[in-house]
């Protein structure tokens, strides 16, 4: 099997299976995303899914865990879908779990019925972008989609018993905007009640004035390394989730944290203040070891 390249999976599907059923993403216009900029979106023909996947099944029988790529599998057809859901089941006696990004904007597309059928085939874990819960920044950045259809959609694919993962993207909002960034995505956050909750910080690399000054305009700062830990904070102080893993190991963030909410809430929150406090401090990664 080879890989149209590039491909991206999240960090915690580094031991699975990956099947490239679709390519590229459908909507691709996110601002600050330029991972399939250079892909046309496609729904790969079954038959070369098949013989990806049968070739695979020879080499690797006893898989456990399936990720589906590129950024928005769901965009594709139901019933490719669960042909070759049915297909994976077939060929890999041992499969536990099958999971895929999803976006708002294809997951609208799909019924509860629909999603129930991929669930009794093993899809069960969704990651989503929810980037912020601030509808001003959700269109400037071109997301597609409004907080509360992110939350519908998100709710939608929970009721049908898929465990969603979800992301924010801290910095997105600038300096004059970080606070209701903060703010807007743990009311939608908490909406969702997602499984798992992650953080990424903004990483622009040689586009950071670009960004700054032709994407975002009017007057738009990056926020810097301090205000990204007191967003976190303004962020993790009004997460009300019920059972939800979270996280900010992602290598592109400065405090590297990780626990289970609510429980591990007031942990989490005094170690951001420690670091807050003393910006030197070990805990924080440094400039040059973020995205490695
Ligand atoms: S939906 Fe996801 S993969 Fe597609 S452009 Fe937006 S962030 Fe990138």
């Amino acid at each position: 099997m080879e890989y149209d390249m590039p491909l991206f999976r999240p960090p915690s599907e580094a031991r699975s299976l990956i099947f490239q059923v679709t390519l590229g993403c459908s909507w691709n216009r996110c601002m600050f995303c330029a991972m399939y900029k250079t892909k046309s979106f496609l729904v790969r023909p079954f038959e070369e899914v098949e013989r990806d996947v049968v070739e695979m099944s020879w080499r690797y029988p006893d898989t456990r865990k399936i990720f589906l790529a590129d950024g928005d599998p769901l965009a594709a057809p139901s019933d490719y879908l669960i042909k070759v859901l049915d297909l994976m089941n077939r060929r890999f006696p041992a499969l536990e779990r099958i999971s895929s990004y999803a976006g708002p904007t294809n997951l609208k597309g799909k019924t509860v019925d629909e999603l129930k059928e991929f669930k009794a085939r093993k899809l069960d874990v969704l990651y989503l972008g929810i980037e912020t819960g601030n509808d001003r920044l959700l269109k400037k950045i071109k997301k597609g989609a409004t907080a509360r259809q992110i939350i519908e959609v998100s709710r939608k694919a929970i009721d049908a018993g898929l465990r969603m993962s979800t992301f924010i993207i801290l910095g997105l909002g600038g300096v004059d905007g970080s606070y209701d960034h903060a703010k807007d995505s743990a009311r939608v956050a908490n909406a969702i009640d997602p499984h798992f909750l992650a953080t990424l910080t903004l990483m622009l690399g040689p586009y950071e004035k670009v960004y700054e000054q032709e994407m975002m305009g009017d007057g738009f700062r990056l926020i810097d390394k301090k205000q990204t830990l007191q967003e976190l904070r303004w962020f993790v102080e009004d997460l009300d989730v019920t059972d939800c893993k979270f996280g900010s190991e992602h290598a592109s963030n400065y405090l590297p944290i990780s626990g289970t909410l609510p429980r591990e809430k007031d942990g989490i929150l005094r170690l951001i203040d420690t670091a807050l406090a003393d910006m030197s401090s070990k805990m924080l990664r440094p400039d040059w070891a973020r995205g490695l």
